[in-house]
């Protein structure tokens, strides 16, 4: 079923008289999310917490309230399988003052990782709640650590970090830290329930969410399946429900160029509503429109493929090329938004897309683990001389001669007269033959925006300014936090300490 089918069967709320809140515009109503009040309802269960999704940040809200004590605690999952995105993600985490940057001699402070993120989102990211996840993403890290997650001994500069501080889990994916997290949830005594929809908030006389509804034996895409099921929580609820890049109406009503045709890296669970209850219920929404494309992605294959990965590692030692001058267009490790806006704008002669090459010595290329996968599987080309690549591609030879041999002194200076780029990470790594060629074209990825929440993830009412009883969200459900553009490996670390300390709060911890 599409994301439209999705839409399309909406309902409305009910029994509160505060119903009708977005009632004119279909994409405010996605698929089956409808507050009740509590009056009449027959509860099936009274847990201590519900928590709603089984990525990063409900896992470690999981895990979290087990430790300060809470009874009974269920992650409910609408898929087949735990994890949604995180669980497909690159795996790739960032913390500032970590053992290998001491070991490896990377000066690094919480200061510069929040300065770095103000930059990248153009000043309008949350700075106290940056600050508050920096300041803990050392424990997020160590309760992966702790639950078996391994990582690449090496770190990372990803685009816009002034400094290498981004670990990655040695199987480059996500899974490396879902999976351990998702067995320590248990081993802690956390129960986890798949296919498992929640399908709106239960509310007492005063507003304050009493429990959910939740359709049990649900199948995504059908949208009939299942059977209600009411959970009551003696403390609260956590939404760790992520964001809604696979809802195309809602992306689309932020930001019209984002059609259905346009590539996307999200898991198909990624549409949004539990987001939409907490609107109707009177969230705030904050930056809707401030979508994310990665400038890492491949028109050549579906989602994140193999590609993302593995140009995300090799951008610090590349170049990217536009095909119709031969020459650079962008620092390929400036931030996302201003890499992915210069991708597209390479255009051929009519104005149509013409997606850039990242062009890379072979030698330090295959030092990634996808390297000769993306040859395998025909994303990406190795060549042993500049006119059979450029011949390919069709770049003008010439002109992407002098343009190696440029930066190739810049590799040798170690200053990029061109577009600034820190050379840190490139000193020594010439572009010389055999080369690793692989096609650019940005997908959406990341929704900044979502609810209001403060730094004790509580949600607040777009009416009162306080906090919704009985509340609270972390991850990607949440806005505001990144600014106009999140960077890299900076999710994992605010899922991870904004779940938990959605936990600490409820705990009164
Ligand atoms: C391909 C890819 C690569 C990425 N790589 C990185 C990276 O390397 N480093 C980094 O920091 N960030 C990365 N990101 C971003 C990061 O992975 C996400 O922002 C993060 O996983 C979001 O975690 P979350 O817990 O908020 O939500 P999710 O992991 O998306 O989990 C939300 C869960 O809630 C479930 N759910 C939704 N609605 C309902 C409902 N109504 N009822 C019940 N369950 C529901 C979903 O099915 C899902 O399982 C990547 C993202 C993608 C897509």
């Amino acid at each position: 079923m599409s994301n439209v089918d999705l839409l399309g069967r909406r309902k409305f709320i009910t029994g509160l008289g505060i119903a009708g809140a977005a009632a004119a515009t279909p994409f405010a109503m996605p698929a089956l999310a409808s507050s009740v009040s509590a009056e009449g309802v027959k509860w099936d269960k009274t847990i201590d917490i519900a928590i709603i999704g089984s990525g990063f940040a409900g896992l470690a809200a999981g895990i979290e309230a087990k430790r300060q004590g809470a009874k009974d605690v269920t992650i409910f999952e609408k898929m087949p399988v735990f994890g949604g995105n995180s669980a497909i993600n690159g795996g790739l985490f960032a913390a500032p003052g970590t053992p290998m940057q001491q070991e490896k001699g990377v000066t690094d402070s919480v200061e510069t990782m929040v300065a770095d993120q103000m930059k990248s989102g153009r000043g309008i990211a949350d700075e106290g709640l940056l600050r508050h996840v920096a300041e803990h993403a050392m424990e997020a890290l160590q309760m992966t650590l702790d639950a078996g997650s391994v990582y690449h001994p090496y770190l990372q500069q990803l685009g816009g970090h002034s400094v290498p501080r981004t670990y990655q889990t040695t199987v480059s994916c996500g899974a490396g830290i879902t999976q351990p997290l998702l067995k320590q949830c248990r081993k802690e005594g956390v129960e986890t329930e798949n296919r498992v929809k929640f399908a709106g908030f239960v509310l007492d006389k005063t507003g304050k969410v009493e429990g959910v509804k939740l359709i049990k034996g649900y199948y995504f895409g059908e949208e009939d399946s299942g059977k209600p099921y009411y959970v009551r929580t003696n403390r609260g609820v956590i939404m760790a429900t992520g964001g809604f890049a696979q809802n195309v109406n809602l992306r689309m009503a932020q930001d019209p160029t984002l059609t259905a045709e346009v590539g996307c890296t999200n898991a198909k669970g990624a549409t949004g509503e539990g987001m939409f209850e907490m609107f109707r219920l009177g969230a705030v929404p904050v930056h809707m429109a401030h979508i994310q494309s990665g400038p890492w992605a491949s028109p050549d294959e579906g989602g994140f493929g193999y590609v993302s990965n593995y140009s995300i590692f090799n951008f610090p030692h590349s170049i990217a090329i536009n095909r119709m001058t031969g020459q650079r267009f962008m620092n390929e490790i400036a931030d996302r938004k201003t890499r992915a806006d210069a991708e597209l704008n390479c255009r051929d002669g009519n104005g149509d897309p013409l997606p850039p090459i990242m062009i890379t010595s072979w030698e330090h290329a295959k030092q990634h683990p996808n390297a000769k996968k993306v040859l395998k599987y025909g994303v990406g080309w190795k060549f042993d001389t500049l006119e059979e690549l450029a011949k390919h591609f069709d770049v003008p030879v010439k002109a992407l001669k002098q343009q190696i041999e440029e930066y190739n002194g810049y590799v040798k200076a170690g200053v990029d007269k061109q577009f600034g780029k820190n050379m840190g990470k490139a000193k020594g790594k010439y572009i010389e033959a055999p080369y690793g060629v692989v096609r650019l074209w940005p997908k959406v990825h990341y929704c900044q925006g979502g609810v209001q929440i403060t730094k004790k993830a509580e949600v607040l009412d777009s009416f009162s300014g306080a906090p919704i009883q009985g509340l609270y969200a972390a991850g990607e459900v949440t806005g505001g936090v990144h600014g106009i553009s999140r960077l890299g490996s900076c999710s994992i670390p605010e899922c991870m300490v904004m779940g938990m300390t959605a936990a600490r709060s409820i705990m009164g911890a």
